[in-house]
């Protein structure tokens, strides 16, 4: 069965984004483990939690993608911007505990004229002061646009950060079709060259996550602004062929597309029926 979702409003807590996921046939979800802008998270409710682990074993979800505020830059120039980005990751792999197993994606960060390899060094010194042994979550570092200085706008820079990390089994990779598209990777006319390419620099078995989106914008243009599945310039069949690789279709497939609960119910309803079972 597929394994499909998206991005929910974290809000009203888990429970209420369990039943929205329902409602839309999904049996994932992402979500912002606070507002997406930073600043104070709301306390866990622990009934919340229980009634929604509950609900979640019932039917059968995987594994949740939560999703890192993007404003989080852990390669700032700034100490303290670097700072507030550690402390607040640090609080959300805490936090992250009570629904054990899960997967907690981030963006890099923009190193801002300092140069990649300095931003490179600066995320995994977080990684490293911030991963625990005892820690369910595995952590995972999103492929990104190269929109601006961001870092992780190819494979090598991920697996640069990777190869700094002393705790190599909690992290993996979440796999943006919008962003390495933007980024230059070509998942439209040659999938098989992209993942070959994924599996020689980072290894495929690093691969956790795919968040399925549509651009708007063209190979390489660094763009990443987001569009609905077949309204972009990638395209429903590229899609479809991204759900259904013998490499990618056991994975957890998470909608960034910009729609109301109704459009999501309808992707979800369309990639579904694109979605071959196989033995
Ligand atoms: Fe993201
Ligand atoms: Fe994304
Ligand atoms: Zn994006």
């Amino acid at each position: 069965m597929l394994k499909i979702g998206n991005h929910l409003s974290s809000s009203k807590g888990y429970l209420a984004m369990g039943k929205t996921a329902l409602k839309l046939d999904a049996n994932t979800f992402a979500f912002f483990t606070r507002n997406p802008r930073g600043g104070q998270a709301k306390a866990i409710d622990e009934e919340d939690v229980k009634e929604f682990l509950e609900l979640a074993e019932a039917h059968h979800f995987e594994k949740l993608v939560a999703h890192a505020p993007y404003t989080l830059n852990p390669c700032s120039a700034d100490a303290h911007l670097r700072e507030f980005a550690k402390n607040t990751f640090a609080d959300d792999l805490k936090r992250m505990e009570h629904v054990p197993g899960n997967y907690y994606n981030f963006h890099p960060g923009s190193h801002v004229k300092q140069g990649a390899e300095a931003g490179i060094e600066f995320i995994a010194g977080m990684l490293n002061e911030v991963l625990t042994p005892g820690q369910s979550t595995t952590v995972l570092l999103e492929t990104m646009a190269g929109k601006g200085s961001e870092v992780g706008r190819n494979f090598e820079e991920l697996r640069a950060i990777l190869d700094r990390v002393k705790l190599q089994e909690k992290m993996g990779v979440c796999l943006d079709t919008c962003h390495v598209w933007d980024g230059g990777y070509d998942i439209v006319n040659d999938l098989e060259g992209v993942l070959e390419e994924f599996d020689r620099v980072i290894g495929l078995d690093r691969l956790c996550a795919v968040h399925l989106n549509d651009s708007m914008n063209g190979l390489g243009s660094h763009k990443d602004r987001h569009a609905k599945i077949g309204e972009g310039q990638i395209g429903l069949e590229a899609l479809v062929r991204v759900i259904n690789h013998p490499k990618l279709r056991h994975l957890p497939f998470i909608l960034e597309t910009p729609n109301d609960d109704a459009g999501y119910a309808r992707e979800i309803a369309l990639l579904r029926s694109r979605y071959e079972e196989v033995e």
